[in-house]
């Protein structure tokens, strides 16, 4: 339903030409959860303002590819169109709900606004609904909490108001940037609860945006990892964690702690930072931090390789990683 194919983005800076995106594909059909997974300045939240159509100002520039929203080309239809069909169809959640929201008007109206404008509800009708959606992310005294301003919530509390805005034009698909990195971590199982829940019952797509390995490993179906703009692997979660198949994805693995190891072993991470955008290393972008990498791998661009059904790798040697 929701379709990125071959997706570049540059951003044009004085210091020169950031390839932000270098082509960048993934889908989500209904009722999946694919997470988007990488560190922070892979590409991941870039994609989804794309994908949104809220990075078509400069200095970025889409300068290829295509967003597909059940078939309808959204890149290069009208600005009303893309409007209505992002309006509808795809809706996202932010990292920072506190700035997402608007302080001056109370939780209520911001949700309520949308429907009178967008389903031509009247006061009453969309004041009942916006209660009816406050109740459904479970914040508690729906009825109450409708008439309260944004800094009279927890951070938790925002974030559900945030889902609920999000779903009140009943999106088919979901894009949610980091929806827990700001939060305790009791509060974000929670919220990662409530969104699997709703994205059951309603067999909505879910993009889930993270940096957080052990978040995928709960909730995803499939997974998509990023590095420096690019999707270096792409696979089904159980498969992915049984035998990743691109050494990036196995360092992130290897870094995440082992609660069901009886020896404690070490935190490896990952040596080295993510490349500059500006200043992305020739042929493969990961080899300066790889461990396995050959002299080939600091010349040639590694093609993104079918493993099966489903899954590739971007690695020269992708077909040696995933057999271990
Ligand atoms: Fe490592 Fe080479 Fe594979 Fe890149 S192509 S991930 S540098 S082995
Ligand atoms: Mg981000």
């Amino acid at each position: 339903m929701l379709e990125v194919e071959d997706l570049h983005v540059e951003f044009r800076t004085r210091d020169g030409v950031a390839r932000v995106l270098n082509g960048v594909s993934y889908h989500v059909a209904p009722g999946e959860t694919l997470a988007v997974l990488g560190e922070s300045g892979s590409g991941k939240s870039v994609t989804a303002q794309a994908v949104m159509g809220i990075l078509d100002t400069p200095p970025a520039f889409v300068t290829r590819g295509s967003v597909r929203f059940n078939g309808e080309e959204l890149l290069t239809a009208s600005p009303e169109r893309r409007r209505a069909v992002r309006a509808s169809g795809v809706a996202m959640i932010f990292q920072d709900a506190l700035s997402a929201l608007n302080p001056v008007f109370t939780v209520g109206f911001q949700i309520e606004e949308q429907l009178r404008l967008r389903r031509g509800m009247t006061r009453k009708e969309a004041r009942a609904r916006a209660i009816e959606l406050l109740d459904l992310v479970r914040i508690p005294s729906a009825a109450q909490r409708v008439r309260e301003y944004p800094h009279q919530f927890s951070g938790g509390m925002r974030q559900r108001a945030m889902i609920a805005m999000a779903l009140a034009l009943d999106p088919e698909v979901l894009i949610a940037d980091e929806p827990t990195t700001a939060l305790d971590v009791t509060v974000q199982a929670q919220i990662m609860d409530l969104l699997r829940d709703i994205q059951r019952e309603r067999s909505m797509g879910l993009v889930l945006i993270t940096h957080d390995l052990g978040v995928v490993a709960e909730v995803a179906d499939r997974i998509a990892v990023m590095y420096a703009g690019r999707i270096v692997e792409q696979a089904d979660a159980v498969s992915l964690f049984r035998s990743p198949g691109h050494p990036y994805t196995a360092a992130l693995m290897r870094s995440l702690p082992r609660l069901d190891s009886s020896k404690h072993s070490a935190l490896e991470t990952i040596k080295g930072l993510p490349p500059s955008l500006l200043r992305i290393p020739p042929g493969c972008p990961f080899h300066p931090r790889c461990p396995r990498a050959e002299d080939v791998c600091a010349v040639d661009v590694p093609a993104f390789v079918p493993l099966g059904p489903g899954r590739g790798s971007a690695c020269h040697f992708a077909e040696e990683v995933v057999s271990g």
